[in-house]
């Protein structure tokens, strides 16, 4: 089998991701990370339009718009909110999606005020010094034992509120983007900036081959995946078929890598249909991508909340294989490209 030459759209897939992933955007909190999206997909000539909710719909156009396909991935990601501010002047957080302390951990945050500009600061354990803490191995890392401390003078709660720091403020992680010489790419909140970057890299083949899609083709980058509701709204009219393009998961039982492209037989959700996986089974073999098919135990997906919003859809599962999910992330180059290969037989 002759395979069709990616390097290219692989390289800019890795560009636009590392981009993305350098723009801030926990859930919630994402209209510079959409405004870019909607941008780079207008520069490959294709009509982009915001939603109410603050995603991105993009017509890739296509023939047969009574059998639209429709291909989901989300910008929003994890991160926290200013819960309170403590009387020694830090700051504790609650969650915003599965974020998680145990490996939030030591990471650099930037907190948003609402009027009065970006705050830095790290996450770490209350009493954080370990020759001053004796209890510091034996803390369970919970959202109530660690905090904030914000790289400014703050001794107090009201010279935190003299900054115009309030509750409800939104806390960023560093995300600590890194993409090695042997095409690894580590960093938090792959999940999902890396399938953005590959529809993107979907976006830049059919414009430059000058492919029209037999079907009607739309991407939708929703904003809140990570609470649920991200893919409830908002579906073009005509679509018959949504397919999630998410983080595919790695780990102990499963068979993925993260240099395969991974297609969700079931997750939390039930079984995805099965004449969309078994369609993706036969476009990875057809197409030469190296997949793996899968059962994600503790995952749920948008294009699950596609249908329970009411859409009467076919639904699917696919994404590069991602290690670590939620925490510090690692995928390759490989799997973003199996992606785009799978994508690039089954959707053109
Ligand atoms: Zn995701």
């Amino acid at each position: 089998m002759k395979k069709v030459q990616l390097n290219k759209y692989t390289d800019f897939i890795v560009e636009e991701t590392t981009k993305l992933l350098n723009i801030d955007s926990p859930t919630g909190y994402t209209e510079e990370a959409a405004n870019w999206v909607k941008v780079e997909f207008e520069k490959l000539g294709f009509k982009a339009t915001k939603t109410n909710k603050g995603g991105v719909i993009v017509d890739l156009t296509g023939k047969d718009k009574k059998n639209g396909l429709l291909l989901e991935a989300h910008a929003d990601t994890l991160g926290g909110m200013v819960a309170t501010i403590k009387d020694n002047g830090r700051l504790q957080l609650t969650n915003l999606g599965g974020m998680n302390p145990n490996n939030a951990e030591t990471e650099n945050v930037r907190v948003v005020t609402k009027f009065d500009g970006i705050y830095e600061g790290t996450f770490q354990l209350n009493n954080a010094s370990i020759h001053v803490n004796g209890e510091y191995n034996d803390t369970k890392r919970e959202w109530d034992s660690c905090e904030v401390v914000l790289d400014e003078d703050v001794k107090s709660k009201e010279d935190a509120e003299k900054l115009g720091i309030s509750v409800g403020d939104f806390v960023c992680f560093e995300p600590n983007v890194r993409v090695t010489k042997t095409g690894y790419i580590k960093s938090r909140f792959l999940d999902d900036k890396l399938s953005v970057g590959i529809l993107l890299g979907l976006a830049k083949y059919i414009s430059e081959k000058k492919i029209t899609p037999k079907r009607a083709l739309y991407a939708h980058i929703t904003v809140f995946e990570e609470v649920g509701h991200g893919g409830c709204a908002s579906v073009p009219e005509g679509c018959t078929e949504a397919i999630s393009v998410d983080m595919g998961c790695v780990g102990d039982g499963l068979t993925c890598t993260e240099k395969q492209v991974s297609i969700c037989a079931k997750d939390s959700g039930g079984p995805y249909n099965y004449e969309i996986v078994k369609g993706l089974v036969e476009a990875a073999k057809k197409s030469g991508a190296d997949y793996a098919v899968d059962i994600y135990p503790h995952y749920g997906s948008d294009v699950e909340a596609t249908l329970e919003a009411g859409n009467d859809l076919k639904h699917g599962l696919i994404g590069a294989g991602v290690y670590a999910s939620h925490g510090y992330e690692r995928s390759h180059r490989d799997g973003a490209e199996n992606v785009l290969r799978l994508l690039i037989e089954y959707a053109l």
